[in-house]
């Protein structure tokens, strides 16, 4: 049996369904251009509306599709398998911005131990270019033959030549234990994209709470820096949580940045101190909570490991913060995703 899947697009398009395939996976089989991201019903990208047609839903966060999302007929293409015809509406994003995709080979150009398992990589593009994107987005990298493709956000902001990206080493990690023992300078890496939806809203004009995890500083970086490029005294709230001392990095660009921008409220905090330290000890998700009692008129841009992602997105829910004012890029692994999603 085969089913077809429309898109009410302009202009429309169809494609088939493949068999124990998702409507996503069936459509860019087709080559027909469709939002993503995660592609494991993490981030919502993919989000869209059942129009009409019988769906199976595989299971997903509900930070990506709310139970109020779903009452309305809206669904995770990455998601949703089809048994039968069905037609689906991509939604219209607020302040959509289209980069063209490119396939870029680079040049890796410089690398900075910004931690103990923390690297800045520095990349010149050499063909495939022109690069443009938006300050918050990612791309993957592909750092030699058999080493997987992973997501990586751009640090530097979108006007700068070089582009920049954190690796965070993770433990027996193929890509990122790649990048750490043998990565050498004047070696190629083939850069994918612009990806992701968690872009800064140049049209926003009210206060920014930015919250990094970790290696989650290279999305924020890009974003705060490139938000006070278009207004100095724009306010900004920057939560930068980490585990320990050691783990801290970037802090003297930082408190530059607050010494020029005096709208910069700057809050580095260590989740895990190992002794006495002065800086403020919790989780950023507790301090977001404690420190506002109200957030109207934010948009919130958050990034890092998933834990921290998701219990801010909580936290500002109960605030009151409206889904389409948190925009996050949780660092779900490909291939704990795998291993992880039925
Ligand atoms: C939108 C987005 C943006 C991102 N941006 C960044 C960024 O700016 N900086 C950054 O450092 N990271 C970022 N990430 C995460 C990054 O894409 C990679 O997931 C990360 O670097 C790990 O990749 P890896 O190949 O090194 O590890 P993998 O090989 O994918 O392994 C990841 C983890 O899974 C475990 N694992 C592997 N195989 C198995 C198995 N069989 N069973 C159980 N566990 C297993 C490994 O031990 C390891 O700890 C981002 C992710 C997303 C989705």
């Amino acid at each position: 049996m085969s089913f077809t899947i429309r898109v009410l697009s302009d202009p429309p398009r169809s494609a088939p369904a493949l068999d124990g395939e998702t409507i996503l996976a069936s459509l860019l089989e087709a080559g027909v251009p469709f939002p993503h991201n995660c592609q494991s019903g993490n981030c919502g990208a993919c989000k869209c509306e059942l129009v009409e047609g019988d769906v199976l839903e595989l299971p997903y966060s509900e930070y990506a599709l709310s139970p109020e999302e779903r009452s309305r007929n809206l669904i995770l293409a990455c998601r949703t398998q089809v048994w039968g015809d069905c037609t689906v509406r991509p939604l219209e994003a607020d302040e959509t911005v289209l980069h063209p995709s490119r396939v870029m080979r680079c040049r890796l150009v410089g690398a900075v131990d910004l931690t103990h398992d923390i690297k800045q990589l520095e990349l010149a593009v050499e063909a495939g270019g022109p690069y443009s994107f938006s300050a918050g987005q990612h791309a993957k990298l592909k750092f030699g033959p058999g080493i997987p493709e992973r997501s990586y956000s751009m640090a530097n902001r979108p006007d700068a030549g070089i582009l920049e990206f954190f690796v965070r080493q993770m433990p027996r990690g193929q890509a990122s234990g790649y990048v750490f023992t043998s990565l050498h300078l004047g070696d190629a890496v083939t850069v994918s994209g612009p990806l992701g939806n968690a872009y800064l809203r140049e049209g926003h004009r009210g206060p920014i709470l930015a919250v990094a995890g970790g290696s989650g500083m290279a999305p924020i970086i890009s974003i705060v820096e490139t938000a006070f490029a278009a207004e100095p005294n724009r306010h900004v709230h920057l939560y930068f949580g980490v585990r320990d001392e050691r783990d801290v990095f970037f802090e003297s660009r930082l408190v530059e940045l607050a010494r020029r921008h005096p709208n910069l409220a700057l809050n580095v905090l260590l989740s895990q101190p190992g002794g006495a330290t002065t800086r403020r000890a919790g989780l950023v998700s507790d301090a977001v909570e404690a420190d506002f009692s109200s957030l109207d008129g934010f948009k919130a841009y958050l990034a890092g490991p998933p834990p921290m992602v998701e219990a801010l997105q909580s936290t500002l829910t109960r605030k009151g913060m409206a889904l389409r004012d948190v925009h996050a890029d949780a660092f779900y692994s490909q291939a704990e995703d795998a291993f992880n999603v039925s």
